[in-house]
Formats: C-alpha cells, structure tokens, sequence
C-alpha cells in the first residue's frame, strides 16, 4: 500500500502524542479531536481499510479494539465513549491506514452524519 501520514508517526518521522505503543499498534491523539479525547488507534501493519483486513487477522483486530478499551480506562472515559471506524470514501475514511477512533469526554449525539 501506499505510505501515509500514519505511516510516518509509526516510523517516528513526525511528531504525535503518543499514548501507547506495543508490538503491534500505537495510540496517538487525533491533531483536530472532535471531543475532548480523540485517539487514534492504529495498527503497525500498513492494512490500508478495515475492508482490506485479511484472514489471519483478527487477533490484530480484536487488539486494537482491547487497547482502546485500556485507554479510555486509563483517560478517566468512566462515562462512557465511542469507537468509530470510518472505511472507504462514503464511510468517510480520509488517511488509508486502518484506524479506531477513540472519542470521549462529552455526550456524542447519534446518529453520525
Ligand atoms: P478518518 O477521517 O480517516 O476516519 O480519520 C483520520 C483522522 O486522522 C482525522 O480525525 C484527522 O484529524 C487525523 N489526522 C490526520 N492527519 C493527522 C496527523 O498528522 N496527526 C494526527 N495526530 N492526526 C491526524
């Protein structure tokens, strides 16, 4: 797949604010957050949409899922929040590196645009 912005926080060419990083993913703030908290939850594997995932990898799936879960633990999301995975141009996905919203910190309105 093609490189992308994400691509390069992975490889630490240019700045983010990272939250987590583990053998397979990293965690960074969204830089225009849409709630007070706005992670990114990514995988290392350049998977271009969720569309695009492959058999064999739902483990990496499943662990960015259970990591956004930690964050909101760990950013006080007691209250509640919301994973958001935007696939494909009328799903709204705009950088084509796979990626969980992580979004909280106020009451999100529903349904999504
Ligand atoms: P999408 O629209 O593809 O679901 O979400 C992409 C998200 O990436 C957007 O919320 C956008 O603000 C965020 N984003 C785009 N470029 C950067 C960047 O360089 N750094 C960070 N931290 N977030 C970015």
């Amino acid at each position: 797949m093609a490189d992308t912005i994400f691509g390069r926080i992975i490889r630490k060419e240019i700045p983010a604010r990272i939250e987590h990083e583990d053998d397979l993913c990293m965690a960074f703030h969204d830089v225009a957050p849409q709630a007070p908290i706005h992670v990114l939850v990514i995988p290392k594997k350049p998977i271009p949409s969720l569309a695009e995932a492959e058999t064999g990898d739902e483990p990496l799936l499943g662990h960015l899922v259970f990591v956004a879960t930690q964050l909101a633990r760990k950013l006080g999301l007691a209250d509640g929040y919301r994973l958001v995975v935007n696939c494909g141009r009328n799903g709204g996905q705009s950088v084509d590196h796979l990626h969980v919203h992580l979004l909280g910190g106020r009451a999100l309105g529903w349904p999504p645009g």
